[in-house]
């Protein structure tokens, strides 16, 4: 039987086809003038995905890179931190802080819940040496989204630095860097930039950040981000030359489609995709659901991992499981980047059918009908 892949999972995601032909073109010498060039290219047109003026890195690694990147840049041994901990990627922030012997405060919030600003605003306020707050736009573990906007509004009157993990959020969510006043945002290839795993972003923004990066005594080498300045728009190191062909044809569509129009598409297809599961008598796990990947509980009885591999094998429809705790309580179904409306409905279609294969009856098409009409109301081209 015919059976077409499509990867409804938060990273790696789909990748269209100019992208990955981009990936097959010659490997050029990587300071070749036509190289650096397009480095150039992407260097800005990734300032204005991150909404700032300053400087956006690229590192070849996965987003763990990135956020590794952050914490060797910004924390001494012994800083006092704040580490939000709220699902999977929260912890690895605090794994990251113990690493590099932060004095670390966790600040844990149950899983699916979210950050309320007032926690931030009590711990800085009975804390007022910390150093750095390192937080998460969208925990993907869990589908929720934290207002960092508020955040950002708390901890910018301190001496306290932010740095934001917006790995799947990134152009799934509204992200102002600049006027927000985020120090620092982290981000990674595979996720909304259409393209595959390999590359690293990390935007800094502002003195506060350059002058922490600049005191800093963490050892730090490949991630050093003082070598990244000094060589920008070049690379201290070899770049990966084919990825940034590909990262610059994802990143002309994404400018093509207009970076609101991609916020707005992932809040459509979030909703779309909340509204889907919800008419087939799914519950959400995330108290606040965004519109990267949507968090649904396994249904009573029904073996999460099996449930999942039968869309899998039998609709090439890949969901992905929950991680650690969450394991087998819930799937994610993700709408991030090279997602359509078609891709939606079969999302929701292939949940229909599981449920149905599994016990759970539900009429067909109430899942679809809902999604379609959230579609429907889309009149964008
Ligand atoms: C995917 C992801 C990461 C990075 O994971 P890698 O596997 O290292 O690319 C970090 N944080 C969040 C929130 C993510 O979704």
């Amino acid at each position: 039987m015919i059976k077409k892949l499509r990867i409804m999972t938060p990273g790696p995601t789909p990748v269209p086809v100019d992208v990955l032909l981009e990936g097959a073109r010659e490997t050029l010498y990587h300071r070749n003038p036509e190289f650096l060039k397009m480095l150039e290219t992407a260097s800005n047109d990734l300032k204005s995905v991150f909404r700032t003026n300053d400087h956006v890195f690229i590192l070849a690694s996965s987003g763990t890179g990135s956020m590794e990147a952050a914490v060797a840049n910004t924390v001494n041994p012994g800083d006092k931190v704040i580490a939000v901990v709220g699902g999977k990627f929260g912890e690895r922030w605090a794994d990251l802080c113990k690493a590099y012997n932060a004095n670390m405060i966790e600040l844990d919030i149950e899983w699916g819940d979210y950050l309320r600003p007032e926690q931030i605003k009590k711990l800085l306020d009975q804390n007022p040496d910390v150093k750095v707050v390192f937080t998460t736009l969208s925990e993907t573990s869990t589908g929720v989204v934290n207002d960092i906007k508020s955040i950002a509004e708390i901890v910018r009157k301190t001496n306290a630095l932010l740095v934001v993990d917006a790995v799947s959020g990134i152009l799934a969510e509204p992200l102002e860097t600049d006027m927000w006043g985020v120090d620092m945002v982290v981000a990674g290839s595979q996720k909304a930039f259409m393209m595959p795993p390999g590359l690293a972003f990390v935007a800094v923004s502002g003195e506060k950040a350059w002058k922490r990066i600049e005191e800093v005594k963490s050892p730090r080498y490949y991630f050093d981000l003082r070598a990244y300045k000094k060589s920008y728009t070049d690379t201290p190191y070899t770049g990966a030359v084919n990825l940034v062909y590909q990262l610059n044809k994802g990143l002309e569509m994404i400018k093509s489609e207009g970076i609101e129009n991609v916020w707005a598409r992932h809040a459509i297809f979030g909703n779309a995709v909340r509204k889907g599961v919800k008419a087939l008598g799914l519950e959400l796990f995330a108290k606040k659901p965004g519109n990267v990947v949507t968090a649904v509980k396994v249904p009573e009885g029904v073996d999460g991992s099996k449930f999942l591999k039968f869309c899998r094998e039998e609709y090439g429809m890949v969901f992905s499981e929950g991680q650690s705790q969450l394991k087998g309580k819930i799937f994610r179904v993700s709408n991030l980047g090279y997602v359509d409306k078609l891709d939606i409905i079969s999302a929701i279609a292939t949940i229909e059918m599981a449920m149905n294969k599994f016990g759970k009856k539900v009429p067909m098409g109430v899942g679809v009908k809902a999604a379609e009409e959230v579609l429907l109301g889309d009149e964008r081209s």
